[in-house]
């Protein structure tokens, strides 16, 4: 039923844009819808304060981030509202802006402090790194003077000799409007985190001491869980929903997640919802929420005029009765959700100023400062000139156009290379997840070499001659043998979350009136994307790349031995199955040796891009005309 009516939206939005194009508004958007307590939501914006350069649909800066929150902090006061600015967690590893400084995060850090937030989180990628958690602890929560959350995170703090907590275990704080809110932070179970952290499961957090102290509160309203997890399928996130629920039966929740980079909503219970707002800076995720028995407005009825729906133009009905035929609105009474896309029209539609006076003075001083630290990061400076779009997961992975395919098919075999080993047959294989996003056709430069991959920690090692016999089967069972998890794997992009599985034809859009982009579908239904775009198709990227290099498969030249070739974080997962292949404890980490390393030290997993620049592409894009 979805399908069909997504079906028939998607042919009819063609259509109208074909006939209408001259008379259609820019963009189609939805309003927003006002609560008693409405939440800016931002996740998993690893870096990307700079905006996305190359993509209108998401090209604002953290500075016009920053400019929104002020507008929508005015109009909060005009209806007589409170708004909270929440962020839950990976600040950084994504772009160059981010990873190029030492510790990397260090210099976005100082710029999300310009962000009025009122709660924040750690992710997972805050935590990998002694040296990031370090300068997290020391030099970034400090300056959040107790809205820095952190109920299962510990750090060893060496100048005390003994475990200190990251952030506060919770947080109670009262609104402008007599809402008393319980907050909690939570970062999800991962593996791979520095060992000067300790991570508590759910379970273990809540024994501890602090838990029990919630029992004493008294009048809480709202409890808001701020948590690195995804808002659907997490059992850490079922469990404490469950305890809260027992010690506060009637209390508004309201879960603000991440960690899997896509929109969602989840309805818990009549009282109970989670917010997942994407990723990269392409969402700012927003709820609210009514209802709450506490809150005192001095105006009568502020926020009487809350639609349901309405679109940018009064022109376009068709789409608009086909939304609100799909609208499954579980509780209306209570909450909403939108997913903002992330562009300064978008945020100029939401302010409801003119765009002339969408800018605040600090808004324009943050986009400043992110500029001067691009230009002294050296971000500006072409490394060369890509002659084509190579997709991410929007085309097929083996697509002549595809990221994956450039890097199995051209990159591994012709830039992975040891001369003493290179008569050798070998695999090169790489965890899907090592690639987090396409390349545009053009002039790119640093910030792009770590938007395709971030891991410039990442260096290639070779297990050598090993036996045809163990290893021809090894692509199957790198595929299959389960143990390359959903989050080894590359995370999610638009409009997966929501399994789009029509098949259109993709072709970039044209800079017109309805763009590829999300379309969600969450437990509220359709309509949370605040802008109509054509759903961007999705392809599954599989679990690993692999070349295969000299190997060839005919019969008479059946390789007897071949050496792996991988980065550190796939050995420990190719040693495992390996070691289910011949069926005992054989090969080690020790057992691999440095395979591909350079004197200038370019040699990592974010440089391949750059170094196959150098020798294929042109370092400069020259225009035709
Ligand atoms: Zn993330």
């Amino acid at each position: 039923m979805r399908n069909q009516l997504l079906k028939f939206l998607v042919s009819l939005l063609i259509l109208i844009d074909n006939c209408l194009a001259a008379v259609l508004p820019e963009t189609l958007r939805r309003e927003l819808k006002w609560g008693q307590v409405n939440i800016l939501h931002t996740t998993d914006m690893h870096g990307w304060l700079a905006g996305h350069a190359h993509d209108k649909r998401y090209s604002a800066d953290l500075g016009e981030f920053v400019s929104f929150i002020h507008r929508m902090k005015q109009l909060a006061q005009e209806k007589d509202v409170d708004l909270l600015v929440i962020d839950t967690g990976d600040l950084h590893d994504g772009t160059g802006l981010s990873d190029l400084t030492d510790p990397p995060g260090s210099w976005t850090n100082d710029l999300l402090t310009n962000v009025p937030y009122d709660l924040l989180v750690a992710g997972n990628h805050e935590l990998y790194l002694p040296i990031v958690m370090n300068d997290t602890y020391h030099n970034f929560i400090p300056f959040w003077n107790g809205r820095y959350l952190a109920s299962n995170v510990d750090i060893y703090d060496e100048e005390a000799g003994m475990y200190a907590s990251f952030g506060e275990k919770y947080a109670v704080f009262e609104t402008p409007h007599n809402v008393r809110i319980l907050s909690l932070g939570f970062v999800g179970s991962f593996s791979g985190g520095s060992d000067k952290a300790r991570v508590l499961s759910m379970e273990a957090s809540l024994r501890q001491p602090w838990w029990n102290e919630l029992q004493e509160l008294k009048d809480i309203d709202l409890i808001l869980i701020a948590g690195h997890f995804p808002v659907h399928d997490s059992s850490e996130l079922d469990l404490l929903l469950l305890k809260l629920r027992k010690e506060f039966p009637d209390t508004i929740i309201q879960v603000l997640g991440g960690h899997s980079h896509i929109r969602d909503y989840a309805v818990y219970d009549e009282k109970a919802t989670g917010l997942q707002s994407g990723r990269y800076c392409e969402t700012a995720g927003w709820a609210s929420i009514r209802g709450v028995p506490s809150f005192t407005s001095s105006k009568v009825n502020p926020i009487s005029s809350y639609s349901v729906f309405s679109l940018f133009s009064p022109l376009i009905n068709y789409p608009r009765k086909i939304l609100e035929a799909s609208y499954i609105f579980t509780n209306p009474s209570k909450f909403s959700r939108s997913y903002i896309d992330w562009n300064r029209k978008g945020f100029v539609f939401h302010s409801k100023v003119h765009e002339s006076k969408f800018d605040t003075s600090e808004g324009l001083e943050l986009s400043h400062q992110i500029a001067d630290a691009r230009r002294r990061l050296n971000l500006l400076d072409p490394l060369g000139c890509s002659p084509k779009d190579y997709g991410f997961s929007e085309v097929p992975r083996n697509a002549s156009n595809s990221i994956y395919n450039l890097f199995e098919s051209e990159i591994f075999p012709k830039i992975i290379v040891n001369k003493s080993r290179s008569h050798m047959p070998h695999y090169i294989i790489l965890n899907t997840g090592g690639i987090r996003g396409g390349l545009q056709q053009g002039s790119f430069g640093l910030d792009e070499l770590f938007q395709v991959s971030p891991f410039k920690g990442n260096v290639f090692y070779v297990l050598k001659s090993i036996p045809w016999f163990i290893v021809k089967d090894l692509p199957y069972w790198l595929e299959h043998s389960g143990y390359l998890s959903i989050f080894d794997k590359s995370s999610t992009l638009p409009g997966d979350s929501n399994t789009v599985t029509e098949t259109l034809t993709y072709t970039k859009s044209e800079p017109k009136k309805v763009s590829y982009g999300y379309w969600t579908h969450d437990d509220m239904g359709d309509d949370g994307d605040d802008t109509i775009h054509l759903p961007v198709p999705h392809y599954d990227s599989g679990n690993y790349l692999c070349s295969k290099v000299n190997i060839h498969l005919d019969i008479e030249h059946y390789p007897q031995r071949v050496d792996l070739v991988t980065t550190e974080f796939v050995i420990p997962r190719l040693n495992y199955i390996l070691n289910k292949l011949v069926g005992k404890a054989l090969y080690t980490k020790e057992d691999w040796e440095l395979y591909f390393w350079r004197e200038d030290g370019r040699h990592s997993m974010t440089d391949l891009l750059a170094l196959y620049a150098d020798k294929y592409w042109d370092k400069e894009c020259f225009s035709s005309t």
